[in-house]
């Protein structure tokens, strides 16, 4: 993202030797860049690396901030939280080596006329080019967050551009300049021009409006979101533009529900004698919201188009006795149903439940590890995902309850639906999502809430924590194992490269087991074997192992009801709604639990949003929460939703632009219901990926 002139220089040599049959301005949105002409090589390829090719792509590179360059930050007194932009000269510049460090320096001075203003120094670390284009005189523009170091102040790793006697009458100075994410090879000041210049050069017709009425037309939002000539206009220009970037979205997803709403199903007639008996045998009597799902699932499964049907409901609201249910009712008219779980560990931990509950009823249970066993199918099949590509253990298939669903791909979700043995389809999941956002990601399933949590639950008490407060957790957890009760201690998943900044699990073992020692700790996590992990559950759940020390792994499903404490270290690392599913593991037996929420950065504001969890116990209200935080990456994964991610419009911010665009999708695909022939430029995008989404599903 730093800036360069090197690049620049370098790009005007060689764009005189560039010579391709330039397509003559207006262009259209698809024309590909290197028909412009006027893009050298080099930046053709290092636009291709940032995902762009044609002039939309180009458009569509948002600005991720922006600076009105016609009035500067002062200089700095002191430090501040907030991050300034200084326009200066630079002064000295110094390189500096400690130990493998090397820092380079410049003086940033604020000249006025002849007397010297402030200064501030700019630092940089092993950042070999920076000292090529920062030289002694130049004019730089610098924008970072004012710290002090030592008695000097400084921006550490600001972002900079070097200023030149003609920008005085372009498009970098003196006006309300847009910055982009720049790339390798390729300096913010390069995408500036090429996107000024793309944008004075595009025939605004050829683009065709797919929302022709708004007040302020695609081509207009469009330059003023790069090139606003008021801060107020920012914010109108975005909101055009997620309007129609969520109604191409919505297109899709409406597209989707069309497809899935195939009228092919099994009714499904059953006695109700095995659901009946199975509801007996269990020791407690079902809540009021378990019997009205499962009331709803009966009359799905009954009718002859498919059921699709989404059960959300907070962790402990007793999910898996409403999947037993359903399952119980494909099989008494005589199908098989399937149980798929995203991790080993919960598949192994359904079979157990199942083969319990089932066996009794003379109903029998197979759990899929990899391996299918040959002789008589069983009724009920447990497994991971891995159960979609085995043909053979899908035939006869009624049902498919997919436990977790958000874990799941949307694809995986689609092969199960468009099989040709059309079973009904009971997606399960914990992460509640708000109800706008539900129906637009699961936008082709009915949704179902299961709002209520059995009795007789011992309380739950969250508490964040900084660091420091380690020594009396470990005391409070000693007392807890010394009552008999279980723990989780949770790392945040490491990856190899983050092993200096996370604390590994691997090495906190043997620190634990000293601590809590004569109580036993295992070890569990995603890369241990299938047997390993099956092994350390196994001893878990016997009450041999007291204290599992764990990543993530843990977060869904899994239920141990002798667990009562949990402590994550450094939480600060997940999402709000990730940590209310892990401590969904604990307080679901009768004991009190606690959950400790280690902030390990020592941020404030850190250790306020964990905070959030301390009050509420509320999963919509934490999902909103972490929305509203973190934005919708977390909920709304690409992988998961399979819809194009959004590079403009939030999913938090734009709830009620959600709604509008809903309702345009549907009235343009209601007009067109084909679409052979995409009338919208702006869907075009959206068709290629849900013909890709049909594609991976036929092969
Ligand atoms: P989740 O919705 O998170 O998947 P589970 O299905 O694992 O929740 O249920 C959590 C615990 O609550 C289990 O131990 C289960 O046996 C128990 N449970 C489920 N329904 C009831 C009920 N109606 N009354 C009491 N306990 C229940
Ligand atoms: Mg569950």
């Amino acid at each position: 993202m730093k800036d360069s002139e090197q690049q620049d220089e370098g790009a005007k040599k060689i764009r005189k030797r560039v010579k391709k049959p330039a397509s003559q301005p207006p262009h259209s949105p698809a024309t590909p860049l290197d028909q412009l002409g006027w893009i050298t090589r080099p930046q053709l390829s290092s636009l291709r690396k940032l995902g762009i090719e044609s002039v939309r792509d180009l458009l569509e590179h948002y600005p991720r901030r922006h600076e009105d360059r016609r009035l500067f930050d002062q200089f700095p007194e002191g430090e501040s939280e907030r991050s300034i932009c200084l326009c200066g000269t630079v002064g000295k510049t110094v390189f500096r080596r400690f130990g493998r460090m090397r820092s380079f320096e410049a003086e940033l001075e604020e000249k006025a006329g002849d007397l010297l203003g402030g200064r501030v120094i700019l630092r940089w670390f092993n950042l070999f080019h920076v000292q090529k284009s920062v030289l002694t005189g130049c004019r730089v523009i610098a924008y970072g967050r004012p710290r002090l170091r030592g008695k000097r102040l400084c921006l550490e790793h600001p972002e900079f551009e070097i200023i030149t006697e003609e920008d005085k009458e372009s498009i970098h100075l003196d006006r309300i300049v847009p910055i982009h994410v720049a790339g390798d090879g390729i300096s913010v000041r390069v995408i500036r021009k090429l996107i000024h210049r793309t944008l004075s050069e595009t025939d605004w017709d050829a683009w065709i409006d797919p929302l022709p009425g708004q007040p302020l037309s695609w081509g207009a939002a469009m330059r003023n979101i790069h090139f606003p000539s008021e801060p107020e206009e920012l914010e109108t220009a975005r909101r055009g533009l997620a309007l129609r970037e969520l109604l191409g979205m919505q297109t899709l997803v409406t597209l989707r529900r069309q497809k899935a709403q195939s009228p092919r199903g099994i009714p499904k007639e059953s006695p109700e004698k095995l659901l009946n008996r199975f509801l007996e045998s269990l020791p407690f009597a079902l809540t009021g919201a378990q019997s009205r799902a499962i009331e709803i699932l009966r009359n799905d499964m009954s009718q002859r188009h498919r059921m699709h049907r989404l059960l959300q409901g907070d962790v402990g609201s007793g999910k898996t006795v409403v999947a037993a249910a359903a399952m119980l009712i494909a099989i008494e008219s005589g199908h098989r149903a399937v149980l798929m779980a995203p991790t080993q560990i919960l598949a192994e931990q359904h079979f157990r439940n199942f083969s319990t509950w089932f066996e009794r009823l003379g109903v029998s249970v197979d759990l899929l590890t990899g391996k299918i066993k040959s002789g008589k199918p069983s009724q009920a099949l447990i497994g991971t995902h891995a159960l979609l590509y085995k043909e053979e253990a899908l035939a006869g298939i009624g049902l498919v309850v997919i436990d977790e669903q958000h874990k799941f791909g949307v694809l995986q979700r689609t092969k199960i639906t468009a099989s040709e043995s059309a079973p009904d389809v009971l997606a399960m999941t914990a992460t509640p999502i708000p109800r706008t956002l539900a129906q637009t990601l699961y936008g082709d399933l009915d949704i179902s809430l299961l709002d209520e949590c059995p009795p007789g639950r011992g309380k739950l008490r969250t508490a964040a924590r900084d660091a420091s407060k380690l020594p009396e957790i470990t005391a409070y957890l000693r007392g807890e194992l010394e009552k008999g009760r279980q723990a989780f201690i949770v790392y945040p998943l490491i990856d190899e490269s983050e092993k200096l900044s996370a604390k590994a699990a691997e090495k906190e073992i043997a620190t634990w087991s000293h601590l809590l020692a004569p109580h036993s700790c295992s070890l569990l996590h995603g890369r241990l074997s299938a047997e390993e992990k099956a092994t350390v559950m196994e001893s878990f759940v016997e009450g041999s192992t007291q204290v599992l020390i764990t990543t993530s792994v843990i977060e869904v499903g899994v239920d141990i009801p002798n667990a009562s404490f949990l402590l994550v270290e450094n939480a600060e690392r997940f999402g709000l709604a990730q940590l209310h599913q892990l401590r969904g593991r604990i307080g679901r037996g009768e004991h009190t639990s606690t959950c400790v929420l280690l902030e390990g950065s020592g941020s404030p504001e850190a250790l306020a949003r964990l905070q959030i969890l301390e009050k509420s116990n509320d999963g919509f209200f934490i999902a909103e929460e972490d929305l509203r935080l973190r934005g919708s990456g977390d909920i709304l994964g690409t992988e998961q939703s399979g819809l194009p991610p959004l590079r403009i419009a939030n999913l938090s911010r734009d709830a009620d632009l959600l709604v509008t665009a809903g309702r345009e999708a549907l009235r343009i695909l209601g007009s067109d219901p084909t679409l052979a022939q995409p009338h919208h430029a702006s869907l075009l995008k959206l068709r290629l990926a849900y013909d890709e989404c049909l594609t991976s599903l036929g092969s």
